[in-house]
């Protein structure tokens, strides 16, 4: 591959306003082994045989067993192919990949691992029909994208985006979303081996969306939150898939449960971080709702509330969501005091 850092943050620069939840591509914590830059995602070692692939959409897992690599979310549709590819020369083949969530940030690389000698696939079983609903945006993404191409984009990188839409006329619902998935006892922190691993994927409740699961890998003392965390950027809130600020923080109550002090998160967008993270997610709607319950009770407007500053989270990211955040908890707040 030859994509130099000033290409690739070319190529990053061009097409971030057309995928707004991309994540920034942040300075590295302590625990970071190693950090590919000859590649087009951002690839970090956290553990012997962990990676975290950024850029793109949300943060990638990547984890090596003996019996092939499982992948934790697929990004957004035009990279599908480059992601593979890249995932694959980490280490072994990816044999498993995980989704998160349905979001399409998460989801849309899919079509890659299920069109083509496909791979194993699992998600919630209620993101599979939200998954099946995006089609018409995957591929308009797909589509799109190499009009956001510009010259500095690798060859190699150009050719793929250029190959998938194409093709992407072609793609089908069944290209973002397995046939089957596993039964929902699957999704409480039973262990699905694989190799010399044991995944524990846990489903709480409606949180992020109502189909968020985490995975929790103990061998590595590793959790994928997906967007259950997103580390010091303001969260999305997804009111058509069922986000509740409560939720959430039951959600964060139950990943924090299996952590320790050395326990790594790769949150769904943001930083790598550790419990802490997760506890600053907590935190964040914590200081929200407060700050709602009292606008509410002070009968200050919705419109005045969302326009708010909130000094604690001032170095927050994702600013361009913030007004939707605290507009979605104001509304929770009032239904709350409703009774509803
Ligand atoms: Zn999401």
């Amino acid at each position: 591959m030859h994509l130099s850092r000033r290409q690739f943050t070319a190529f990053m620069g061009s097409s971030i306003s057309a995928y707004a939840l991309a994540p920034a591509l942040l300075a590295s914590p302590r625990r970071i082994l190693t950090a590919r830059r000859d590649t087009f995602f951002e690839w970090k070692e956290l553990r012997q045989g962990v990676h975290a692939g950024f850029g793109q959409g949300g943060n990638a897992g990547l984890i090596q067993t003996d019996a092939g690599a499982v992948l934790i979310d697929a990004k957004n549709a035009p990279f599908g192919t480059t992601l593979r590819r890249e995932a694959n020369a980490v280490g072994e083949p990816v044999v498993l990949l995980i989704n998160t969530h349905h979001h399409a940030d998460h989801t849309g690389g899919n079509h890659a691992f299920l069109s083509d000698n496909p791979v194993r696939v699992i998600m919630h079983p209620k993101a599979m029909p939200r998954v099946k609903d995006q089609l018409d945006r995957y591929t308009a993404q797909i589509t799109g994208a190499p009009d956001r191409l510009n010259e500095d984009t690798a060859k190699e990188v150009r050719d793929e985006i250029i190959a998938a839409a194409s093709q992407a006329d072609g793609l089908e619902s069944s290209d973002f979303a397995p046939v089957a998935t596993l039964p929902k006892s699957m999704f409480e922190g039973t262990p699905l081996p694989l190799g010399d691993l044991s995944l524990k994927l846990t489903h709480i409740g409606a949180g992020h969306t109502d189909n968020d699961i985490f995975i929790h890998i103990p061998e590595h003392n590793l959790i994928h939150s997906g967007d259950l965390v997103f580390h010091k950027n303001h969260p999305f809130m997804d009111t058509s898939a069922g986000v509740t600020s409560t939720g959430w923080i039951t959600s964060c109550r139950a990943m924090l449960k299996v952590c320790d002090a050395d326990t790594i998160i790769i949150p769904g967008h943001g930083e790598i971080t550790d419990a802490d993270g997760i506890r600053e997610q907590i935190r964040y709607f914590e200081v929200v709702r407060e700050a709602a319950a009292k606008a509410i009770a002070t009968k200050t407007t919705r419109e005045d509330f969302v326009a708010m500053d909130l000094p604690v989270f001032k170095d927050y990211g994702f600013t361009q969501i913030k007004q939707r955040s605290l507009g979605t908890i104001y509304d929770e707040m009032l239904k709350e005091k409703q009774g509803g």
